[in-house]
């Protein structure tokens, strides 16, 4: 069912009974003006390098493992990257550097993700974004976040049963994983709350998951060394070893 407010997108993130229903209905989302514009005008324009594609221009559910015990949660899927494809950290550089990693770590089974064909599988993982559409310059409005969130509390609440560890990909992510496991664990956030940082961990009791922070894989951190394949592989080593997945 199509949403086109941010109480159809409470509804329908309810009315989700598995990852599969609740992929479909997030990629029927049209309850952000501004974000839905936008996506269709990228869709639309094109990059030179991809004229002769179709765009997917709709919001990007997430991938991976049902029974996933480490969650990777980034901002938002990239104009010509998820937006462009239909996946998730798919078709751009920041996909090209998490997924490379997620292959080291063995989390992966190919180094790259090119596009929704393209036999990516990722092992008791699954990666989604607090925003589910590409919004202009990386930047979603607070009450763009706020909208699209039950979609992602909804997914937590859907592999809870599993999860262990969330790795935030940056501070937006990290700030959106208190209300989530708020709404989802009944818990409040520590007073004041951690701070993020790349290698931060908080530890709460079970059954909250571990939360670790990691620098996010955009090109602006990757391409000057302040996100180093190393250091993507030091946060992925502890997050496998909190969920048990060494
Ligand atoms: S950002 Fe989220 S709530 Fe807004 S239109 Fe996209 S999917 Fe829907």
């Amino acid at each position: 069912m199509v949403s086109r407010t941010a109480a159809d997108v409470v509804a329908g993130a309810r009315r989700a009974g598995d990852l599969a229903a609740l992929d479909a209905a997030v990629a029927d989302c049209f309850a952000c003006p501004r974000l839905v514009e936008w996506r269709e005008e990228v869709a639309t324009t094109r990059r030179a390098a991809f004229r002769d594609q179709v765009y997917w221009g709709r919001p990007v559910p997430g991938f991976g493992a049902g029974d996933a015990r480490i969650g990777i949660l980034g901002l938002a899927p990239a104009a010509h990257g998820g937006n462009r494809t239909g996946r998730i950290f798919t078709g751009d550089r920041s996909g090209d550097v998490l997924f490379a990693a997620l292959h080291r770590a063995g989390l992966a089974n190919q180094p790259t993700s090119l596009a929704r064909d393209d036999g990516l599988t990722v092992r008791g993982t699954r990666i989604f974004a607090a925003v589910r559409c590409a919004p202009p310059d990386n930047k979603p409005t607070p009450a763009e976040r706020d909208t699209c969130a039950p979609w992602l509390h909804r997914e937590i609440e859907l592999i809870r049963s599993t999860l262990r560890v969330v790795v935030a990909l940056g501070a937006f992510a990290w700030a959106a994983w208190w209300p989530a496991m708020t709404r989802v664990y009944g818990v409040r956030p520590p007073s004041p709350r951690p701070a993020f940082g790349h290698g931060a961990h908080w530890s709460p009791p079970a059954p909250v998951p571990h939360l670790l922070g990691c620098y996010h894989v955009s090109q602006q951190n990757t391409f000057t060394g302040r996100l180093t394949p190393a250091m993507l592989d030091e946060v992925f080593g502890r997050a496998k070893t909190l969920a048990g997945l060494d």
